[in-house]
């Protein structure tokens, strides 16, 4: 039984207290803050559960501090922007609370992410005694899992991994995006980048195109080569791997705003002088765009995550897809959110409860593949994320 602090009241915060409402044998008490408040109590609202409000500016390590040393949580939950990994993170430190979050930093200014800036905390978060899960979302998150649980269970040895993302689904719009706009945008708009031999290989923006045949009636779908973060942890951890791709699919509605977009400045993060004020083109963007959070109700279709690997098990060549499906519109009916924020607030709460129960517990900063994928896997069951295994 503990208490726990998320922080971010957006569509993935939304779920992770809905999720973490439902285990009340783990989280005996809930605290929902985040930088506007009247959101956590919209989500409060939903709960039968008493759920804590608070406000909080998660960029200030001070009031982050305050929040904890008040609370007094046994984890924080970060699902807010990963602008504010290192501010929580920092403020974990200082009070003595693990950390979990979904995404990897990246600095406001510098669309470029890494584990580097996370991982240099290892040593810190080991002295003190705290334990750091990163990147608890679906991908990345249970894409890391799935990967631990075939090396696991089906492979001596893993050659290639294929983490492939599609999100079947239709909000009704021209042109929005199933998470927060900005980092959508930004992870969309930039270089792809895949693991080969020991290095990367950079390539143009979704300029590697290829089909896939994905399972459940979604059929056939153009997928797009992306760099991904969990990419980096994983070809790091399970050094073996030859060659790690991450591949997403997109609507051709999406791509042709999304070109125009990018030609006319609008996706910009540097910012540009507007009668007199500074304003980032992007940041006024994501302004006008749909709120992710608003598109439940419409979203309708499934998404299907999941990683085809290939390798060897007592010397014979194996090719393997393991993968979820999730209806949008059933993600909607039990937490009021479309799947691609089920997707990530599920497997938050799940790790949340893996550090919780001490299913999964070390000291330092670790990626979800450094633990044994057996109780996560067996709660993606009983959570809301079955997933499928099938050797292709
Ligand atoms: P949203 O934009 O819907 O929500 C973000 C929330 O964080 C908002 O409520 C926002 O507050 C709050 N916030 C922003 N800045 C601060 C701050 N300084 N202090 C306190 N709160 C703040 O995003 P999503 O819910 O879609 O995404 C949440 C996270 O999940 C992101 O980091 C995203 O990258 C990650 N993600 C991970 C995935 C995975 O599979 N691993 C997939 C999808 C998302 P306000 O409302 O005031 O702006």
């Amino acid at each position: 039984m503990a208490k726990v602090l998320i922080i971010g009241a957006g569509g993935v915060g939304q779920v992770v207290t809905h999720k973490c409402a439902q285990n009340p044998e783990v989280f005996s008490e809930i605290v929902l803050a985040s930088r506007t408040e009247s959101k956590c109590r919209r989500i409060a609202e939903q709960i039968e559960r008493p759920i804590k409000t608070a406000q909080v500016d998660a960029d200030q390590v001070p009031q982050t501090v305050e929040l904890i040393e008040r609370e007094k949580p046994a984890l924080v939950i970060n699902v807010a922007l990963p602008y504010q990994d290192l501010t929580i993170m920092d403020a974990c430190l200082e009070t003595g609370v693990d950390y979990l979050d979904t995404a990897n930093y990246e600095p406001p200014d510098d669309a470029r992410f890494s584990y580097s800036w996370q991982w240099e905390y290892h040593e810190r978060f080991r002295e003190r005694g705290l334990m750091a899960l990163l990147g608890s979302g679906f991908d990345p998150g249970v894409t890391n899992v799935f990967t631990a649980h075939a090396r696991k269970h089906h492979f001596d040895r893993i050659e290639t991994l294929d983490i492939i993302d599609c999100n079947a689904g239709d909000h009704g719009k021209p042109f929005a995006t199933n998470f927060n706009p900005e980092i959508n945008i930004r992870e969309v708009t930039q270089n792809g980048r895949y693991y080969k031999d020991g290095g990367w290989v950079e390539t143009g923006p979704l300029e590697v195109v290829e089909e896939f045949d994905f399972p459940d009636g979604i059929g056939p779908r153009k997928i797009y080569l992306m760099y991904h973060e969990e990419l980096e942890s994983i070809t790091k951890h399970l050094p073996e791997i030859r060659e790690a791709r991450f591949w997403m699919t997109f609507s051709d509605s999406y791509l042709k705003h999304l070109e125009v977009l990018q030609n006319v400045g609008m996706t910009r993060i540097d910012p540009v002088e507007h009668q007199g004020v500074k304003i980032v083109p992007l940041q006024f963007l994501k302004s006008v765009l749909p709120d992710p959070a608003s598109l439940g109700p419409d979203t309708k279709g499934k998404t299907c995550i999941g990683c085809v690997i290939e390798g060897t098990r007592d010397g014979q060549p194996r090719k393997y897809y393991v993968y979820n499906i999730c209806d949008h519109q059933q993600a909607y009916r039990e937490v009021r959110s479309q799947a691609v924020s089920y997707t990530t607030g599920v497997p938050a709460m799940i790790g949340a409860k893996m550090m919780l129960t001490g299913a999964w517990r070390g000291d330092g900063v670790f990626n979800m593949e450094q633990f044994d994928p057996d109780p996560f896997m067996k709660a993606l069951n009983s959570d809301g994320l079955p997933w499928h295994e099938t050797f292709l």
